[in-house]
């Protein structure tokens, strides 16, 4: 069998793929980058499937990854969408306490948001009403940060891919790499062997899959967790992003609303337990020893309510009930008494969300492992999206030059 080589290979066309090989190319024209997807597009599971925020970097503490490359991704995404005229909202997010427990972290969030460098600014509620007058600050208190705005996701992924092919990159859809020999740096494929200098692994709610194809040893698990949304009639307008201030302990943001292009408002997403990689709908996308497995290591963490899991479980368990989904909202947004609200089955994302067993977490921040000749990027959850731009300039500089 032939073997093609290649400077850079990329598994997985999502975002984070996609902007690697794009600024592969810019910063080195001569070299030859591949991107290998298994699916016929690039949007088929995280980058098509989330609520297309350009995040601020607010909530991480300052030395994770998560805060690095969030404040300088987003710039750059930004910059990008606008330099190609694509679709985007400059609204700002208001950041509400939901309970006494998140009133208590709009402080912590206020001093990340300094030591991060993101502007932003605590209000009164009749200040936030008079700025989205749908808001229901509780609290009569909350936060407001300009910066932060919504793209249309699938729009960002498929700009970049044209951009990726403009300069010369390859990008090969309907091709599952199967193994990986991360000491040699080979990558096979139903179809084809290829060799690269350099491989990276940005195979999203599969990294971690990658990382043990090509024997990493490895003290994490895949825990995934589905984001249902739901979506408000269309006469519900909404200016601003209205956000909970979240439960730091969690990486997960909790319920908002967001908007689309065409101005209509949804709720969501939720943070619920799935036992299967691309379970998407109903009974779809399950693999039965990974269900299994899954359901196992689900029930058992739940049981010893390891990181909270417990009370997240019986909280999504009432976003279930009738009325579930109106009560959760309404601690962030008012006027929506008659208002009917439906399940958005075409918006609904899994996030690539891994669990360390040593020390019993979900881990919060992204990960980046080195092994010989491959660059694992596991947990790229949220803000990964927004990152992407900051990711790709620090895996190119650590890992490329
Ligand atoms: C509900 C939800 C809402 C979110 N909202 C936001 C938000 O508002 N803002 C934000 O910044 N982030 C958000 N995120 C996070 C964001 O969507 C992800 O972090 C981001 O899409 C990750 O991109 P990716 O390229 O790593 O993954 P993906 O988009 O999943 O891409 C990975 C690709 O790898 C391919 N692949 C997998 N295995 C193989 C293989 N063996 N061979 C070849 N190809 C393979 C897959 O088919 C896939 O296309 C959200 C996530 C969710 C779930």
């Amino acid at each position: 069998m032939s073997i093609a080589e290649k400077d850079l290979i990329i598994i997985g066309g999502g975002i984070v793929g996609l902007v690697l090989a794009y600024k592969m190319k810019i910063k080195f024209p001569q070299k030859t980058v591949l991107v290998i997807e298994k699916e016929n597009n690039s949007v088929s599971h995280g980058t098509g499937r989330n609520s297309g925020v350009i995040h601020s970097g607010i909530y991480y503490p300052p030395e994770t990854l998560r805060a690095k490359y969030c404040v300088s991704g987003a710039k750059q995404l930004k910059e990008y969408v606008k330099s190609r005229s694509l679709w985007i909202d400059q609204c700002g997010k208001i950041l509400l306490p939901t309970s006494e427990k998140s009133l208590e972290s709009l402080p912590l969030l206020m001093e990340r948001a300094k030591n991060n460098g993101v502007e932003a600014h605590v209000l009164s509620g009749d200040q936030l009403c008079a700025m989205e007058p749908n808001c229901n600050p509780i609290f009569d208190i909350g936060i407001h940060v300009p910066f932060t705005s919504v793209v249309d996701p699938k729009e960002v992924a498929n700009s970049i891919l044209d951009d990726v092919i403009k300069l010369g990159g390859e990008v090969l859809y309907n091709n599952e790499v199967t193994e990986v020999d991360s000491l040699n740096g080979y990558v096979q494929t139903p179809f084809m062997r290829y060799r690269g200098e350099v491989i990276i692994n940005a195979a999203g709610l599969y990294a971690d899959k990658i990382a043990g194809l090509s024997g990493i040893p490895s003290c994490y698990s895949f825990l995934p967790f589905k984001g249902k949304y739901w979506r408000f009639e269309s006469k519900y307008k909404m200016q601003k992003l209205v956000y909970p201030i979240p439960n730091l302990d969690l990486p997960f943001l909790g319920v908002h609303t967001v908007h689309n292009r065409q101005g209509r408002v949804y709720v969501g997403p939720s943070s619920t337990p799935v036992f299967g990689r691309e379970n998407y709908s109903g009974w779809s996308g399950l693999e039965i020893k990974e269900f299994m497995s899954l359901t196992f290591s689900f029930f058992k963490k739940m049981l010893f309510n390891v990181n909270g899991l417990r009370d997240l479980a019986f909280r999504e368990l009432g976003l279930l009930l009738p009325g579930g989904i109106y009560r959760e909202s309404s601690s962030l947004i008012k006027n929506t008494n008659g208002v009917k609200l439906s399940i958005a089955s075409e918006k609904v994302g899994i996030r690539s969300q891994i669990f360390d067993d040593q020390k019993d977490y979900l881990v919060s921040d992204f990960v980046i492992k080195r092994q010989e000749r491959v660059v694992h990027i596991l947990n790229a959850i949220s803000p990964a999206f927004t990152a992407s731009f900051g990711l790709a300039d620090m895996i190119l500089d650590e890992y490329l030059d």
